[in-house]
C-alpha cells in the first residue's frame, strides 16, 4: 500500500487548499470508512483532571499469543487484527499515526493511546522501526505529552525500555499489562493468560525502576465464576496489583465477542455477563486504593452482548460509569439505585 505512505502528505495539501471537509471525505474514501482514530476525554490521574487523548487503533499483525495458543478465552481482538494487519508495513503504520495526528491537531490532545490488538512491544506484531519512529514523533509533538501502549510482559525487558526511552526523550510513557486475575487457576486455566505472578511482579518493578507508569488490566467476570466470585476476585486482584506496585488499574467489564470460548459458553447458557452493579461494587470497594479506570462497553470487533442491568436503568448506569471514567468522582456512583439492585443483591448475597 504505497499510497498510504504518501497519504498524510496528500491529505495535508487537500486540507490546506480545499479545507478539512474535503480532506475528511478523501480519508473516508481511502480508509473505507474504517475508524482508526478518535479523541476522547478521560480522567488523567497524573494531571488530576479530565484531559483529551488521541486514541489510535493501529493494525498490527495481531496478538502472537493468540496465534500460537488460541488466545485468552474472552478475546477476539487478535483475529480482527490478523485479518486487517497483514497488509500494513512499518511505513504504513507510521503514516496512520501522522494522519491521526494531523486530523486531531485542533483538539490538542495531551496524550496518545495506541491499541493494536496485542502487544505494541512485540516486534513480530508492530515492527521495531515503527515503534521507534512513532516514539520519536511523539517526542517532537507539541501537544502530546505522553504515550500509552499495551504489551504482554514477555516483550518488556531493559534493553527494549532503553531503546524506546531514548526515542521518547522526556515525554511520559504508560504501559498497560493484562493481569486480569490474581488467582493462578483463574488467570491461567480459565482465562488462559499465560502469565506467572513472578513475571508480572518483576515486569512492574522493572518498568517503575525506569520511570515508566504502569497500568494493570483486571477482568470482571472470567468464565466459570459466579457473580459473587467474580466480584471478590476482581477486588483481590486490584489489591494485589497495587501491592505489586502498579500505578493504575483498568477494570474491564466482560462483553461477548464472536469466536471466543466465552461466546460458546454464553450461547450454551453456561456463562452470564456481569451486572453493572457488580462493576460499581468493585469500584466502591477499591477506589481508595489508587487510580481506577473503567471500560469494556464496546470494542473492535463489536461485541454481540455487553454487561447490563435492567432495561430501565442500564443506560443511566452506563452513563454514570462513563462520567466516572472522565472525572473520577466517586459521588456519581454512590447514590445510584433501581429496583433491579435488589435482584442483584439476592444473587450475590449481602456478605460481600
Ligand atoms: S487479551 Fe491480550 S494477550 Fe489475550 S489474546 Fe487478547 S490481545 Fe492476546
Ligand atoms: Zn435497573
Amino acid at each position: 500500500m504505497i499510497i498510504l505512505q504518501i497519504l498524510p502528505f496528500i491529505l495535508e495539501i487537500t486540507n490546506k487548499i480545499f479545507g478539512e471537509k474535503t480532506a475528511k471525505f478523501l480519508l473516508n474514501f481511502f480508509s473505507n470508512k474504517e475508524k482508526f482514530f478518535f479523541t476522547e476525554d478521560i480522567y488523567d490521574f497524573q494531571e488530576k483532571k479530565s484531559m483529551t487523548r488521541l486514541v489510535l487503533l493501529l493494525p498490527g499483525k495481531g496478538c502472537e499469543w493468540a496465534r500460537k495458543t488460541g488466545g485468552c478465552t474472552m478475546c477476539a481482538l487478535s483475529k480482527r487484527s490478523q485479518e486487517i494487519g497483514k497488509n500494513f508495513s512499518s511505513k504504513n503504520l507510521i503514516a496512520l499515526y501522522k494522519i491521526a495526528v494531523n486530523f486531531t491537531r485542533k483538539e490538542k490532545p495531551t496524550s496518545l493511546a495506541i491499541y493494536n490488538g496485542g502487544s505494541f512491544l512485540n516486534n513480530n506484531e508492530i515492527p521495531l522501526s515503527a515503534q521507534l519512529e512513532i516514539f520519536r514523533l511523539v517526542k517532537e509533538s507539541q501537544s502530546i505529552r505522553k504515550i500509552f501502549i499495551e504489551s504482554r510482559a514477555e516483550f518488556i525487558d531493559s534493553h527494549k525500555i532503553k531503546l524506546l526511552k531514548k526515542e521518547l526523550g522526556n515525554k511520559g510513557l504508560i504501559v498497560g499489562i493484562g493481569l486480569e486475575a490474581q488467582n493462578d487457576k483463574i488467570r491461567n486455566e480459565f482465562i488462559k493468560k499465560g502469565l506467572g505472578r513472578k513475571k508480572y511482579e518483576e515486569t512492574i518493578k522493572l518498568l517503575k525502576e525506569n520511570g515508566i507508569i504502569t497500568l494493570s488490566y483486571v477482568f470482571l467476570k472470567p468464565i466459570y465464576l459466579t457473580e459473587k466470585e467474580s466480584i471478590e476476585e476482581a477486588i483481590k486482584t486490584i489489591k494485589y496489583a497495587f501491592l505489586s506496585g502498579t500505578d493504575e488499574i483498568a477494570i474491564e467489564v466482560a462483553f461477548i465477542q464472536e469466536g471466543t470460548l466465552m461466546e460458546k459458553l454464553f450461547k450454551e447458557k453456561k456463562y452470564k455477563l456481569p451486572w453493572l452493579w457488580s462493576a460499581i461494587e468493585v469500584i466502591k470497594k477499591t477506589y481508595q486504593l489508587g487510580p481506577l479506570h473503567i471500560g469494556g462497553f464496546n470494542d473492535s470487533p463489536p461485541p454481540i452482548a455487553i454487561s447490563s442491568n435492567c432495561k430501565i436503568c442500564s443506560l443511566r448506569i452506563k452513563e454514570a460509569l462513563q462520567q466516572y471514567s472522565q472525572n473520577n468522582d466517586i459521588g456519581l456512583l454512590q447514590k445510584l439505585d433501581c429496583n433491579c439492585r435488589r435482584m442483584w443483591k439476592e444473587e450475590v448475597g449481602v456478605n460481600l
